[in-house]
């Protein structure tokens, strides 16, 4: 393939990359997003594949590891769980920064890559590759800290070391030094020390990074990441002088970093406090270290049979999914009562919170998949203000995002944050399978109000037993 013919190619690949995102934006376009995408990312493997910089020696090496990695890509798709789907994101964020670490080594220690800069054009392509491992290492090691909280394979509780703000600052200063250090050596074994280094403290921030994050601030981690994978492989894009990836990894990046913003502002968080790394100080505190004021009072249980009654009886219904529905795999069941309800004539809507479940979308996407009608799922801003108006307030698995604590509690962690107001709805009622808290591990007072209901059990037991009793 000609030069000019990769060009063009190259833009064909971007238009639908950001046509792709345009889809995504909302549920009704979704499909077609993925759609754009996935013909983009074909259309630029190819014209990179056989573009005018790939020898033919590389072919073999290229194809060989398009069938290793394509084989895990697709068996690791086929086993996973739609509720490890966060995780596996994480872990994929991790690999785009760990590439973009391989690929700036590889760029440095490669003779003819820089063979004919001299000058301010070697300076440039030296700076490339120093902040593109920098950004990478980070983004490889903070994904996999991250994959490893989503996953519980770490405990969700912040690790806050002594003067922590201390060391992210010398660490880099360090990182400045050593670039300065970088750009002025004269050989390539000299430069690698800088560069090793320098990724030794990114990896080590990153670590330090997530590690310090505390339950209820995840989300923002999660999509920061996203965010600094994006411009981990922008980074990429400009050591290998490719316009295409420069531009992907722009339009990941900013689009993760709206992203951010949209869970920052979901979590009453501030962005560039964020941003600095100076948060989870007060936001991720554990209930117990926090000193938080502890709920207590009766709790009312009720079965499916009376639930079902309430719901009979109800002219306006809302229901707020969260984590547990993801769990349970309970969405279909929650369709089939909606159904029901909503031929009855019952007024049925659902609430969505942004930080519902373990990643941005998590509901969405699992309620299309059940195919409940767009018309009836709302975002949190759009339907808190009718709660009061509102029968039954059905909540399926979720606790956090329901937590009145974070409106009546300035103690609690997670004061401030805005969250579904189902207590002032007639009845509340929080289907889950035990007393314990949510993944912000905060005790919640919602359990002990007056008004709510607790029916204990698997989400999806439940919601087919209430099935059968609206039914009968
Ligand atoms: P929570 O984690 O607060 O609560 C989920 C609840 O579901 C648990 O209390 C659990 O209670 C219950 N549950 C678990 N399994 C089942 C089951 N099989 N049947 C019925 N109930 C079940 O979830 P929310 O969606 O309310 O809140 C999301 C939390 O996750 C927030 O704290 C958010 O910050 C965080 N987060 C969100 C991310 C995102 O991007 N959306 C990313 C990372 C973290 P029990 O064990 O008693 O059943």
């Amino acid at each position: 393939m000609s030069e000019s013919l990769a060009t063009v190619s190259y833009i064909g690949a971007t238009i639908l990359f950001i046509l792709s995102l345009g889809g995504l934006s909302n549920p009704e376009s979704s499909r077609r997003g993925n759609l754009y995408g996935m013909i983009g990312m074909t259309i630029a493997v190819l014209a990179t594949v056989s573009g005018p910089r790939v020898t033919a020696a590389g072919i073999p090496w290229i194809i060989g590891c398009m069938v290793v990695g394509g084989s895990i890509g697709l068996y690791a798709s086929r086993i996973v769980k739609m509720t490890q789907m966060p995780e596996l994101v994480a872990l994929m964020h991790s690999l785009v920064g760990l590439a973009a670490m391989l690929v700036g080594f590889a760029n440095y220690i490669d003779p003819a890559a820089s063979a004919h800069a001299t000058g301010a054009e070697k300076a440039i392509h030296e700076i490339e590759i120093y902040i593109g491992i920098l950004i990478g290492a980070v983004t490889f090691s903070g994904s996999v800290i991250a994959f490893g909280k989503l996953s519980g394979k770490i405990g969700g509780k912040p690790m806050l070391l002594p003067a922590r703000h201390w060391m992210n600052l010398a660490g880099l200063l360090i990182v400045i030094y050593f670039g300065r250090q970088f750009l002025q050596v004269g050989s390539v074994t000299d430069g690698m020390t800088a560069l090793v280094v320098m990724s030794v403290i990114a990896l080590l921030f990153g670590i330090h990074m997530v590690m310090a994050i505390g339950g209820a601030d995840m989300p923002v981690v999660i999509s920061m990441l996203n965010s600094y994978s994006g411009w981990a492989a922008a980074a990429t894009g400009f050591m290998l002088n490719n316009d295409l990836l420069i531009v992907t990894g722009a339009l990941v990046g900013s689009s993760g970093a709206i992203l951010s913003y949209i869970m920052c502002r979901a979590m009453n968080r501030h962005f560039i406090a964020v941003i600095a790394g100076g948060f989870g100080t007060g936001g991720g505190m554990p209930a117990a270290a926090s000193g938080g004021a502890q709920p207590a009072g009766e709790v009312v249980p009720i079965l499916a049979a009376a639930t079902a009654e309430l719901l009979r009886e109800a002219k306006n219904v809302i229901i707020v999914p969260g984590y547990g529905m993801a769990v349970a795999q309970a969405q279909h069941s929650v369709y089939e009562i909606t159904r029901h309800l909503r031929e009855k004539g019952v007024n049925v809507r659902f609430g969505i919170h942004p930080v519902a479940g373990r990643m941005p979308g998590h509901m969405n996407v699992l309620l299309a998949e059940a195919k409940v009608p767009y018309d009836i799922v709302f975002e949190m801003d759009e339907l808190n203000e009718d709660f009061p108006n509102t029968d039954v307030a059905m909540v399926i698995g979720a606790n956090d995002i329901v937590n009145p604590a974070a409106q009546e509690d300035p103690t609690s962690p997670i004061a401030g944050m805005p969250v579904l107001e189902v207590w002032k709805a007639k009845t509340s009622i929080m289907m889950k399978r035990s007393m314990a808290s949510g993944y912000a591990g905060v005790d919640n007072p919602l359990f002990y109000k007056e008004n709510n209901r607790m029916l204990f059990g698997d989400a999806k037991k439940m919601l087919d037993e209430v099935l059968v009793a609206l039914k009968a």
